[in-house]
């Protein structure tokens, strides 16, 4: 499945020392080489939101590290915050070297109880060592971490919903744009990268963009940190080259297939806001393009697999439940959308639903997935619809025949 590239080593820093050596921009040019996407889901290219930032002007810029990991199925951050802490921190020092900033904050998920420990006293031994403070390693680069922890809301893993919190103000999303990196914390400039985005650039700059760009496809540069769970054999967190294997591969391989006595169902490939595909489509290469062709998305690499105990009804219910409960209720389709959905799934009949509330839930999904302020309301149908979809006979009276 490809050479690891997160492996565990002895610390020296050696990305970050290179980093101090180049400017800001050689840095991003590194970055932008390697393709690097945003691993929280979106994708966005990590090289591009560093040279946004860094031409936006002022005093004061930021750096945040998301790790608020609060997708149903990941649990990737958590592996590196717990393993690799030297290395994400290092990630966040080379990320605010490249944007001009010289003050950051790492947002933990406040269920995280063990990360939050460990990355405290990650922070704690850099000052004593004086990898976070002034003169870092005896350049004219000054920078200060602090730790955040999270009161235990989804909607706080969006950026703008996290940038409220760390400002004390309740954590509800914002309008984008502007982006935080035109206006973010206390309306300065700020990047907010997710824990595995800041992991991998610090080994780019270590072993070079060219390193990176020989991993992976031409879209899909690299390996992809994927959390698998549910029912299967080996659950567990991998790290994958993309384009080397295909999520049949990944789950019956690394995954060792579904439980004793079960077959699976269906498979969540990219965590719970994202379509589901039967069994029949896993054949296709784990790259952005291979599950995209697939009629999904990769987005956090959270691969969740659903045997063939479960009732689709009983999951329909307990997606519903979750985002009506996590909705911020700011914005008016996402609070009231998610309310109604909740309610329509509560109101099947033996397990199905009747054409004229597909045909309602089809009106929402489409009012929320464009009104919704945030990734929360936006995508918060789409691994319903998927399974309405592929599963007619099973979950609409009368087959969904009209
Ligand atoms: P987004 O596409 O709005 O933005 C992605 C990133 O790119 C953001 O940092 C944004 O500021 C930046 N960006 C986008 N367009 C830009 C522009 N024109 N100029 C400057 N910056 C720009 O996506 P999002 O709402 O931040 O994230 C949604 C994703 O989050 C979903 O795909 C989902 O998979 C994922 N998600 C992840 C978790 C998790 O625990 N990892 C939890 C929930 C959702």
């Amino acid at each position: 499945m490809g050479p690891p590239l997160l492996k565990a080593e002895e610390y020296d820093f050696k990305g970050l020392q290179k980093a101090l050596k180049l400017r800001p921009e050689g840095i991003i040019d590194e970055i932008k080489k390697s393709g690097l996407k945003g691993r929280g889901g979106a994708g966005f290219p990590t090289g591009v939101k560093w040279e946004l930032a860094l031409a936006e002007t002022g005093e004061k810029k930021y750096i945040i590290c998301n790790a608020d990991e609060g997708e149903p199925g990941t649990f990737k951050d958590r592996y590196l915050l717990e393993e690799r802490p030297l290395k994400v921190l290092e990630g966040i020092l080379i990320a605010a070297r490249a944007i001009g900033a010289n003050e950051g904050f790492i947002y933990i998920r406040g269920e995280y109880t063990e990360p939050i420990k460990i990355f405290k006293k990650t922070i704690e031994e850099a000052e004593k060592q004086g990898v976070l403070g002034d003169n870092i390693f005896g350049s004219d680069f000054n920078f200060k971490l602090t730790l955040v922890r999270g009161g235990g809301a989804y909607v706080c893993g969006d950026e703008t919903s996290l940038i409220n919190s760390i400002e004390g103000k309740r954590g509800i999303s914002r309008i984008k744009p502007p982006y935080p990196i035109q206006a973010g914390l206390f309306d300065r400039p700020t990047v907010v990268n997710n824990v595995e985005s800041l992991a991998a650039a610090a080994e780019i700059i270590n072993q070079g963009a060219d390193y990176y760009t020989g991993l992976g496809t031409k879209n899909s540069r690299g390996t992809k940190l994927i959390c698998l769970s549910g029912d299967i054999e080996k659950p567990g967190v991998y790290e994958v080259e993309f384009g080397s294997t295909t999520l049949r591969d990944i789950l019956y391989e690394l995954g060792g297939g579904p439980l004793k006595d079960d077959s699976f169902k269906f498979i969540i490939p990219g965590g719970l806001s994202t379509a589901a595909l039967t069994i029949e489509e896993l054949d296709c290469q784990y790259s952005y393009e291979g599950i995209e062709a697939a009629g999904s998305s990769l987005g956090s690499g959270a691969i969740i697999a659903i045997g063939q105990k479960h009732q689709l009804l009983e999951i329909l219910q307990r997606v519903g439940r979750f985002y009506m409960d996590e909705t911020c209720g700011t914005c008016f389709p996402c609070r009231e959308g998610n309310r109604h959905i909740d309610y329509i799934f509560k109101k099947h009949h033996n397990g199905k639903f009747y054409q004229e509330d597909v045909d309602i839930l089809a009106d929402i999904g489409k009012a929320i997935s464009g009104a919704a302020r945030c990734g929360l309301g936006q995508t918060s149908l789409s691994l319903a619809r998927s399974l309405f979809y592929k599963f007619p006979e099973e979950l609409i009276i009368g087959g969904g025949q009209r």
